[in-house]
């Protein structure tokens, strides 16, 4: 089964994404968990959730990949702010509590000139906390493309806070313009860049992927997403990727520069890979 969906505003409420993702041929979604640019979460509504639940369900949906704030940084140096960052990470695991299974992702962070084992250690401490209270929920690691001092660019580093977490409700998600600006090469070697990953962190720790092709060119460390087929990854690498059997059931979620019509036409392109 191809579980293939994109980000959805997350406005109307979870059942709300649940019938706008069916109507765009959608059987999965990723949406953010607050304000993406700031930290201003909406009121919950149980209600709300458990009817998305069933939905979800009846529908067979794959599993959802909800998105934390860009804003939310664990590992900078300002002590403060980073028990800032961990409060909003606690706030969020305890909402997806209300959507018991699904996945949270976020990026884990920048560590602003501390380095790269003083940031690993910051996020280990504070999923730690976070993961405490053994919410149904598994948080997701995404892959970076190591811009500036962002940790994630490296699969060395993901396992790393894999390890010091010592959890196995954390996983990690694949996003295919990241890792090829961050110098995995799967365009011209998908094979051995998901050999690498098993080898470093465990297939079995990949959870989810984000669809994007990149608008810059392999290892350039710059993060710009370009829709499916029109950048530097091409249409030959989604039609590997969707197809993959190490990849197969897993959610794969657009966050190309689209509207709703957009997306709609790239999960019809991607389903007929
Ligand atoms: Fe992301
Ligand atoms: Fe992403
Ligand atoms: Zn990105």
């Amino acid at each position: 089964m191809k579980y293939i969906g994109c980000h959805l505003s997350a406005s109307a409420g979870t059942l709300a994404m649940v019938r706008t993702a069916e109507k765009i041929g959608a059987n999965t979604f990723a949406f953010f968990t607050r304000n993406p640019r700031g930290s201003r979460a909406k009121k919950e509504d149980p209600a709300d959730a458990a009817a998305a639940m069933a939905a979800l369900g009846e529908k067979g949906f794959g599993k959802l990949v909800a998105h934390g704030a860009y804003t939310m940084n664990l590992c900078t140096g300002d002590e403060s702010a980073r028990d800032f960052a961990c409060g909003v990470l606690c706030d969020d695991l305890r909402r997806m509590a209300a959507l018991p299974g699904q996945y949270y992702n976020f990026h884990p962070g920048s560590h602003v000139g501390q380095g790269v084992d003083a940031g690993i250690d910051h996020i280990a401490r504070a999923l730690k906390k976070a993961l405490e209270p053994d919410y149904p929920v598994t948080v997701l690691l995404e892959t970076m493309a190591g811009k500036g001092s962002e940790i994630g660019g490296k699969f060395e580093e993901l396992k790393a806070i894999i390890d010091a977490v010592g959890s196995n409700h954390v996983g990690v998600c694949l996003d295919t313009c990241h890792v090829y600006d961050g110098g995995y090469d799967i365009v011209q070697n998908l094979d051995g860049v998901l050999e690498e990953f098993d080898r470093v962190i465990g297939l079995d720790r990949l959870k989810a992927l984000h669809l994007n092709d990149s608008k810059n060119p392999f290892a350039s460390r710059k993060d710009r997403h370009e829709c499916i087929g029109r950048g530097s990854l091409g249409l030959e690498t989604f039609r590997a990727i969707v197809n993959h059997p190490a990849l197969a059931g897993k959610p794969m979620i657009l966050e190309t520069p689209n509207e709703l019509p957009g997306y709609q036409g790239e999960i019809a392109l991607l389903r007929c890979l």
